[in-house]
């Protein structure tokens, strides 16, 4: 069972359950041990900060088949190192001038269907976003007409869906042909493993992930991982260098011990066994909600050939019918955070139904989980 929290009770702050994923507003991920105790090893010494991360980048290289790699205070911090690295590249007067843009190039091209809450990290470094496509399909010519002499770069968002968007092999081979780079947000992608090169396989320049979901490190960090010239940039425009819009966005020490340690025991994981086991606790939670009259709880297998934000693993998902007479799914969930320990589950994609995610469930949780479900969802009926 769940051990710590001598912290939390002296503060006040409740336990939650997360059956919503490796959301950030409910702290990321659980770091297994190892990663802990490597940023309590890290905490005891100064080191050259260049030196570390040279030597951090060099292991995200190898493990990512990128020539260079960065440790980022979280994909959305890579995301600003993206976008300055191509804006502004290694030039110190650029650097120092971002985000004030002017006789610079700044214009990022973005699909439209990629459109997501984070693709704010791109202006937050001075960039404007140029927008190809509509909510469901994108031509070539979109593309190709949207490149002019002010492209700094186009932008390829792997979030909650793809809406036809045009694959990222395809817009490599398009951006390239005008020397024009793809820096590509992946933050939730992991797992499945083979993301970890993907991306970069495809011809991806510049690719940044979460270090505080799946891969388990601190959720503070990311990662960055591409060509060897613009990881230099996006160091040049980040800490320890003082006048960058990436300063804002340190990592320290420990962090970058607890990161790499992370994604080396990611790399060395069993996802058979995980996915299994994730797959077992939706299974249970179906089991124990699924006699409730007036829901449709059916377990969602696992797609991750869709390339679509928790569609990685297996979750359980409670559909309502018509008939459907209990609470409806706003006073469901404020049930559920109000009790102690709260329970947070997710949405469908369009908000009709519950999902319960099952990463980031700690051991035995589900059973308290689907206790506390059934609890709520038979109230007053
Ligand atoms: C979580 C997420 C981010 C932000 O990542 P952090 O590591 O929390 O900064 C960016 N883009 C997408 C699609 C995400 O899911």
């Amino acid at each position: 069972m769940t051990t710590g929290g001598n912290f939390y009770n002296r503060l006040g702050v409740k336990r939650i359950i997360n059956a919503a994923s490796w959301i950030t507003v409910y702290g990321g991920s659980i770091m297994p041990p190892a990663v802990v105790q490597a940023m309590d090893d890290a905490s005891h010494w100064f080191v050259d900060m260049h030196e570390l991360n040279e030597k951090a980048g060099n292991i995200i290289a190898t493990l990512t088949g990128a020539e260079a790699g960065l440790v980022t205070a979280g994909s959305a911090a890579g995301m600003v190192l993206e976008a300055a690295a191509t804006m502004a590249g290694n030039d110190p007067a650029k650097i120092w001038q971002l985000p004030d843009t002017s006789n610079m190039k700044n214009e990022i091209i973005l699909h439209r269907a990629h459109r997501v809450n984070y693709d704010h990290s791109f202006r937050a470094a001075g960039a404007m976003l140029v927008e190809i496509g509509n909510a469901s399909t994108t031509q070539e010519w979109e593309l190709e007409n949207a490149i002019n002499e002010n492209t700094a770069a186009v932008a390829y968002i792997f979030g909650p869906r793809r809406g036809g968007a045009i694959p990222l092999r395809r817009t490599v081979e398009i951006a390239h042909q005008h020397d024009i780079p793809v820096i590509v947000d992946a933050a939730a992608m992991l797992p499945p493993l083979e993301n970890l090169s993907r991306f970069i396989e495809e011809g991806a320049d510049l690719v940044s992930f979460s270090g505080g979901k799946g891969v388990m490190g601190p959720q503070s960090t990311g990662i960055l991982a591409g060509r060897a010239d613009l990881i230099e940039a996006a160091y040049a425009n980040g800490a320890p260098n003082s006048v960058s819009v990436g300063r804002a966005a340190k990592v320290c020490k420990e962090e970058i011990a607890g990161l790499i340690t992370a994604l080396e025991i990611f790399v060395d994981t069993d996802f058979e066994a995980v996915n299994a086991n994730w797959r077992a606790k939706c299974v249970y939670v179906v089991d124990e909600l699924k006699e409730i009259p007036g829901l449709r709880v059916e377990l969602e297998e696992a797609r991750p050939d869709h390339l679509e934000g928790g569609s990685n693993f297996a979750k359980a998902v409670i559909h309502f019918d018509q008939d459907w007479n209990g609470p409806n799914i706003e006073d469901i969930n404020q049930m559920l955070f109000d009790g102690d320990p709260g329970v947070r589950v997710g949405l469908s994609d369009i908000g009709d139904a519950l999902a319960v995610y099952p990463v980031a469930l700690q051991p035995g949780e589900e059973e308290i989980l689907a206790a506390r479900l059934k609890e709520v969802l038979t109230t007053g009926r």
